[in-house]
């Protein structure tokens, strides 16, 4: 029988091929949340913010299913900034015409679906800010990849971090040291938990770290 916790040299091996999800996570990257979700699992649900259409999802959920675990995938769904028309991140296949918006939820429940993950992978439909505020479940890891406007990442680091269990992981995606690489205000958060002595970095895989909380 084939196991779910079997890693190629490319990755886990994945329910679906990752290639025919459209999203933004390396795959290297992905190996690394992989990981961490096999890891903390176990203790309590994981959580992502920044749904899109299911990639980092897909790493995230199929460590879940393997360790017993769920993820909730909270995701507004309307884009981010730079995923509106004009901007660079575009991409007109995600475009509602009755909406007059963005919507990426039915390719998150396609990926879902097609990958066996609905009983693993429960997306969360909303701003972030507003489901951290009521939201009461102790969380054993917490991967933040929602907007990248100081005030989003800000509100992610604030709102969900308290939700964060001791000895819980804390991974941040798109942090870019060099301005010149890219936006800043992931980054800031990461300085933030850094600087806060309730961290220690235990990876860093291209844009991505991964912090223990102690
Ligand atoms: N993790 C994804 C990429 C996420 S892109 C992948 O692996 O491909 C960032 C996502 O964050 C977008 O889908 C956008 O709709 C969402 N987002 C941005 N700001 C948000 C907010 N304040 N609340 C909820 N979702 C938000
Ligand atoms: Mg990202």
């Amino acid at each position: 029988m084939r196991s779910s916790l079997e890693t190629t040299q490319s990755g886990p091996r994945l329910p679906i091929d990752i290639d025919t999800v459209k999203g933004f996570m390396d795959p290297a990257e992905g190996r690394a949340l992989y990981d961490a979700a096999l890891a903390c699992a176990p203790r309590g649900p994981c959580l992502e913010i920044g749904a899109y259409c299911g990639k980092s999802a897909l790493y995230l959920g199929a460590a879940c299913q393997a360790a017993g675990g769920v993820l909730f995938s909270v995701d507004h769904h309307r884009g981010s900034e730079e995923n509106q028309p004009g901007w660079d991140y575009h991409d007109a296949e995600l475009w509602d015409e009755a909406a007059g918006a963005m919507d990426t939820l039915p390719f998150l429940r396609t990926t879902l679906r097609l990958a066996r993950l609905e009983e693993v992978v429960f997306p969360v439909v909303g701003r972030s800010a507003l489901i951290a505020r009521v939201w009461a479940t102790p969380l054993s890891l917490v991967f933040i990849d929602g907007g990248h406007t100081l005030e989003a990442a800000l509100a992610d680091y604030r709102g969900w971090t308290p939700h964060l269990m001791a000895g819980g992981t804390l991974a941040i995606h798109d942090v870019f040291p060099d301005p010149a690489d890219g936006g800043r205000p992931p980054f800031e958060i990461y300085q933030r938990a850094m600087a806060s002595d309730l961290y220690e970095e235990v990876l860093a895989v291209k844009s991505l770290r991964i912090l223990h909380k102690l």
